[in-house]
């Protein structure tokens, strides 16, 4: 494995493999001394923009995701290239933005309709405006997915957009933003790169509005720098999402979802399961049947066809998830399977058992292929230690069915899945709660977090 060249020269923003270290291309950084006027245009772009209906807004839109079905296929492989996960799942990240374009577009439009409410001779109506100029600043752990899941609902909702996807991908990210611009008005979506000094300048630029995906540390810093002029926001932070596996659990199923909500992306997934902790009784017989599971995953270059599992984005990522294994073995966690060294950045899924809460592993978000056990006398103790963290994005529990709903009410994320994954019905939003995040998106709550609400009262005559 190359060591990888810094990410920018001086103008230049290199995409790189993980896997290899090569560089698959590259776009223009932009200079913090044009993101002011490139606000400015988005700005200039509201008036026409916001005279649109949604519905009009949401119309725009649709086309594009039939160009996204229909590249899916070289998309999803650079996609993969860029980030690293194996290309059926890069493939399947495009055509899932591709699916949503045209349903999501239509939800938006749909949940920011006018509603009028009558009472004691008055009639009020609600409006659900735009707010203005709109920054998106996205992860790259699912490169595309994570800036759809903003930029639809921003722009449909009557906003102008401003994008700034991470550093690490912003190949695909570019393409998308591309493919959108190819139905719509100038000026209504544009898109800058660069690290976080270009992150840094938009969130401080005159935008009403700053939709984050990423670390907790940056939403911090966000945060704060939206406070000076009271911008509104949504922030969707990290996590260290607990699974709780009790009693008269399906342990098959439980195993399997364990596993795999663990190692899936590479464990680079802001809902991956990275802490369980399982009653003693059934401990023994769990473990085993997680190491079956782990023992699925082979891990490999993004083009391998039997490739579970790629590599991780980049080498100080896998430091640090090496740095937390080492850390929590020091401190009397046993390795069950894994953590053989590997080359480049790639780290072998690893499953930890014995591990407790003085382990950085189990209270710092990993971000990585690691599956770690703490075995619990009982409910009440599973629900203290899962509770027992700063974050709340999702939480799961498998067991017999009253106990675990009774035990899911009690976990303190804001999506919990019961005897399956935290995925919801349609419509429900995407929230996390305590350091997980600040407002959320999706379904029809989520997408008017993107509006200002405005109320317009008349006589009722
Ligand atoms: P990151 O916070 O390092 O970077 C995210 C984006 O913010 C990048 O585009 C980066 O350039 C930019 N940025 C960084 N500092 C900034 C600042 N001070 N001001 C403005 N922009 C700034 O996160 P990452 O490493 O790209 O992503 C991984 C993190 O994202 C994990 O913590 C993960 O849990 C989280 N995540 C959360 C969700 C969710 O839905 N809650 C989804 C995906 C990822």
């Amino acid at each position: 494995m190359t060591t990888m060249p810094t990410q920018t020269d001086t103008n230049t923003l290199n995409s790189y493999n993980p896997s290899t270290g090569e560089i698959v291309g590259s776009v223009p950084i932009t200079p913090v001394a044009q993101i002011d006027s490139i606000i400015a245009k988005a700005h200039a772009a509201l008036p026409a923009w916001q005279a649109l209906s949604a519905q009009e807004r949401a119309d725009m839109l649709k086309p594009a995701g039939k160009i996204l079905e229909e590249r899916a296929e070289e998309l999803g492989k650079l996609l993969s290239l860029e980030q690293g996960k194996p290309i059926s799942e890069g493939i399947g990240e495009v055509k899932g933005c591709a699916a949503r374009m045209d349903w999501e577009s239509q939800e938006v439009a749909n949940a920011v309709q006018p509603e009028i409410l009558k009472s004691n001779g008055i009639e009020s109506t609600i409006y659900y405006d735009g707010y203005g100029v709109c920054a998106t600043i996205t992860p790259w752990n699912f490169p595309m997915l994570m800036a759809h899941w903003t930029i639809v609902p921003a722009l449909v909702a009557g906003n102008t957009v401003v994008c700034k996807p991470s550093e690490q991908t912003p190949l695909i990210a570019d393409e998308y933003v591309k493919i959108l611009n190819q139905f719509l008005p100038e000026g209504v979506l544009q898109i800058i790169h660069g690290e976080d000094d270009q992150g840094k300048a938009l969130v401080a630029g005159d935008v009403n509005m700053i939709a984050f995906t990423g670390s907790k540390n940056a939403g911090q810093h966000i945060m704060a720098s939206a406070a000076k002029g009271l911008k509104r926001l949504v922030l969707e932070l990290g996590s260290k999402d607990p699974l709780v596996v009790l009693e008269g659990a399906d342990l098959d199923k439980a195993a399997e979802y364990g596993v795999r909500n663990a190692l899936r992306n590479c464990g680079q997934v802001c809902v991956s399961t990275e802490r369980i902790y399982v009653q003693d009784s059934i401990k023994d017989q769990f473990v085993d049947k997680l190491k079956a599971q782990v023992a699925e995953f082979k891990v490999a270059d993004c083009h391998e066809e039997s490739a579970r599992i790629g590599p991780m984005v980049m080498r100080e990522q896998k430091e640090h998830v090496l740095g937390q294994i080492k850390d929590a073995i020091d401190k009397g966690a046993k390795v069950v399977m894994g953590n053989e060294p590997m080359d480049g950045n790639f780290v072998a899924p690893t499953l930890l058992d014995n591990c407790n809460h003085d382990m950085d592993i189990m209270v710092v978000e990993t971000f990585g292929p690691v599956v770690c056990v703490q075995s619990v006398s009982s409910a009440d103790e599973a629900v203290k230690l899962a509770n027992d963290t700063e974050y709340g994005l999702g939480a799961v529990v498998f067991g017999e069915e009253q106990l675990a709903r009774k035990v899911g009410r009690q976990l303190t994320a804001g999506m919990i899945g019961v005897n399956k994954a935290i995925g919801g019905a349609s419509g429900t939003p995407w929230v996390g709660a305590r350091h997980s995040g600040f407002s959320y998106h999706s379904g029809p709550m989520g997408h008017r977090q993107f509006c200002q609400v405005r109320v317009i009262s008349t006589n009722d005559e």
